[in-house]
């Protein structure tokens, strides 16, 4: 049985008094489950407080991005031993926006993918397609061939405890989310690349999330998937309550 996971992506919202008093409150009414585990990935300056604060809770917390190399010459980029030196548990990616707007390639995000293990980070790899993409009728290939990209390298038992979120670019922040059956579908394409790169027991093992507006009242239908095992939520994910909900519907059946 895999665990759930549901992720909150912040991106760059909240101040540090907006984010510690989010925390307070999601840490008080937060259900303790073995279904599910919950976590905020939010702006770095954050993390230090943050990891702090929640200490002993069953909320977690983890970046958004960080560079691949332990410590360099690298202005303004958080390296893995960073965070690890932090007490950051989870870092987000390849995400989608960070593909766009710096640059990041299959590539650089199958380095971040080693670095995070060195570091005993569990990495958020996200992957995804383009509208047009889409419409072309490539999504399982763009998404299969970005898995391969990103987990070229990494061993069987290491692949096992990374989460994988495909998030279909149209759907991020649009308010369009892709049905619950289609998202269903490209999620199993995923977990059959998995078990092809790795075989059934890591296939079985790993989790996948979906995200693109992802919100309290379409997180069930997403979540009674065979291949969903969570969700990595941006706008839904700001409000203490609209998150609460989120990480109820994964304690759920
Ligand atoms: P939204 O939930 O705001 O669509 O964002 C999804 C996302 O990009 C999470 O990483």
């Amino acid at each position: 049985m895999r665990k759930r996971i549901i992720a909150g992506n912040w991106k760059m919202f909240k101040t540090m008094a907006e984010a510690s008093s989010f925390v307070e409150e999601v840490q008080s009414q937060i259900p303790v489950s073995e279904k599910v585990e919950a976590v905020v990935c939010t702006p770095s300056l954050y993390l230090s407080e943050l990891v702090k604060m929640t200490e002993g809770s069953a909320l977690g917390v983890g970046a958004q991005t960080m560079h691949e190399a332990k410590e360099g010459a690298f202005t303004g980029e958080v390296s893995p031993h960073m965070l690890a030196d932090l007490g950051v548990g989870y870092v987000i990616l390849g995400h989608s926006e960070r593909r766009q707007y710096f640059n990041e390639t299959d590539a650089s995000v199958n380095k971040k993918v080693h670095a995070a293990f060195e570091y005993n980070l569990v990495p958020l790899v996200c992957v995804g397609e383009s509208l047009e993409q889409r419409e072309n009728g490539q999504t399982v290939e763009i998404v299969s061939e970005q898995v391969e990209k990103a987990f070229a390298g990494i061993s069987p038992e290491l692949a096992a405890k990374a989460v994988i979120a495909y998030e279909p670019i149209w759907a991020i922040g649009t308010g369009k989310t892709a049905t619950a059956e289609d998202a269903n579908e490209v999620c199993g394409a995923i977990r059959e690349t998995v078990r092809s790169l790795y075989g059934e027991e890591t296939a079985n093992g790993i989790r996948i999330q979906y995200g693109g507006s992802v919100k309290p009242d379409n997180i069930a239908e997403l979540l009674s998937m065979t291949h969903i095992d969570g969700a990595l939520v941006g706008g839904a994910s700001l409000e203490p309550q609209s998150f609460l909900a989120l990480v109820e519907a994964g304690a759920n059946e």
